[in-house]
């Protein structure tokens, strides 16, 4: 494995150079999925400077906290977090430590020098789009000129320059995230994340195959492709022709071991023939899709800024579910977007008892500074939000337990990847993304077997072994 330099301006220094010395390094990472992939890659980059992960901050001679935007309190939390770290770095000072804390992600991009403003003891400020500089940028902040600040949206691809993933993405061996497009240009009027991601880009076909394949030979067998937009995924082939998500998803589904594939975060108004046909013609691809339509009435979808209707979205689930009838939905929603009123909010809900959704994830809008929507006027107050969202979420709610209740008494495939909390438990993912135990043995842990569904929890199921018969 071998650590490219980061561009033309890259020099092996002492602390850029592999390096034997052990250190520690610890993340801590907020937001979505993506940030998760982020933070992994990161670790790849340090690794060979001689960082490996520890689990505590106070043993971490570098800290790094990935960041997310998205929402208010998620960027306040970044603050609050590196009050705490500043006494850890202070102590360690004390003994003779040096700690490095680095604030990477969204809020670093959006906030740049503001963090440094807000917290000096911090040492690097750096985007999402240039971590492969992580080395240079180490080695700048120990030769102590200065925080280092690197939020540029580089020319060159960090994909280009990073080292090959060390191991999969997640917990477990058997699920892995793999980032294959980033960034947006869709510009909603709520949304930050063009401005702190960037332009849409889409890795090359070759890349993405060969991560996958790695990731399939050290044993994960489900896989989730990552990307802001990721259904406009538009990746260069290996025949130099531009591959649509279908496409690639098909090549995936050869690679020998992958039998889960999924995607996520789909907008609708990339959701092609090609790609619902995929699910038609992919047992690989699995009956749960990601696709977030945030409001249910059409006024609020255009003031969004999100180019489609109501109806629009309503006719891909009809698509969707003509060509693969298990297929269940999960969905974002955001209450309260400026200008929303009770006749809007009563058409999301019409929206969500028309689709029936098997799981939701629900906001109250919060402005977010430079964004069209901050400045609009008629915001609407804290209290109608609160109440808007109590009432969409008990709905999601009662749709998700009705979606697990179908599924008791059903025999489903269930890929197991741990132990369980209790003694003789093990733990899986059905192909809806729901956690199932079942008391079993350990040594089924990696393999996908039958399980009769017998109960469903607040947010699980559990489960009998079916004579324990591997899943064909
Ligand atoms: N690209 C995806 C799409 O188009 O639906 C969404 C990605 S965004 C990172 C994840 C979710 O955060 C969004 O679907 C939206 O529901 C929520 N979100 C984004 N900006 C928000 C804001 N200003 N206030 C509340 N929720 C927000
Ligand atoms: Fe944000 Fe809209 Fe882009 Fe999704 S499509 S990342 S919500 S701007």
């Amino acid at each position: 494995m071998g650590l490219r330099p980061a561009g033309a301006s890259a020099v092996m220094t002492e602390t850029t150079a592999p390096s034997s010395a052990r250190r520690g390094l610890h993340v801590i990472t907020w937001g979505c999925q993506m940030n998760v992939y982020d933070s992994a890659r990161m670790s790849d980059v340090l690794r060979p400077l001689g960082y490996q992960p520890v689990e505590l901050p106070d043993a971490a001679d570098m800290i790094i906290l990935n960041t997310c935007h998205i929402r208010d309190k998620a960027a306040e939390k970044v603050f609050s977090e590196l009050g705490r770290l500043r006494l850890i770095k202070e102590a360690r000072k004390a003994e003779g430590q040096q700690t490095i804390i680095a604030v990477a992600g969204c809020v670093a991009q959006a906030e740049g020098q503001e963090i440094l403003t807000r917290a000096p003891y911090v040492d690097i400020v750096l985007g999402p789009q240039t971590y492969h500089r992580l080395p240079e940028m180490v080695a700048r902040a120990a030769r102590a000129g200065g925080a280092v600040i690197d939020t540029d949206f580089p020319a060159e691809q960090k994909f280009d320059f990073l080292p090959e993933a060390a191991a999969p993405q997640t917990k477990g061996n058997y699920t892995s995230f793999l980032t294959i497009q980033e960034g947006c240009d869709k510009f909603c009027s709520f949304c930050v994340v063009p401005y702190t991601r960037g332009a849409e880009s889409s890795r090359p076909v070759t890349s993405v195959l060969a991560e996958a394949r790695r990731m399939a030979e050290s044993g994960v067998q489900d896989i989730t492709l990552l990307g802001q937009n990721v259904n406009a995924y538009h990746g260069e082939g290996p025949d130099g022709t531009v591959w649509g998500l279908a496409q690639l998803a098909y090549e995936l589904a050869k690679i020998p071991g992958l039998s889960r594939i999924r995607y996520s975060t789909s907008h609708p108004r990339d959701m092609d023939d090609a790609l619902i046909n995929a699910h038609r013609d992919l047992p690989e691809l699995m009956p749960f899709l990601h696709l977030p339509v945030q409001s249910g009435s059409d006024r609020i979808l255009a003031a969004m800024n999100r180019g489609h209707t109501a109806d629009q979205y309503r006719d891909i689930v009809l698509k969707l579910r003509a060509v693969r009838p298990d297929l269940a939905l999960s969905s974002d929603f955001i209450v309260g977007h400026p200008g929303e009123t009770d006749e809007d909010f009563e058409a999301t809900m019409q929206l969500v008892r028309d689709v029936k959704f098997a799981l939701a994830y629900s906001f109250k809008y919060s402005q977010r500074p430079g964004t069209p929507a901050a400045g609009a006027p008629l915001q609407v107050p804290e209290d109608v939000k609160d109440a808007r969202l109590q009432a969409l979420q008990a709905l999601l709610r009662q749709q998700q337990d009705e979606f697990n209740a179908t599924l008791v008494g059903k025999t489903i495939p269930v890929l197991f990847t741990g132990e369980g909390r209790k003694p003789g438990q093990i733990v899986g993912r059905s192909p809806w993304l729901q956690p199932i135990h079942v008391q079993g043995p350990h040594s089924l842990i990696g393999q996908t077997f039958s399980v009769k569904v017998t109960e469903r929890l607040t947010n699980s199921l559990s489960g009998e072994l079916v004579e324990e018969t591997e899943y064909a």
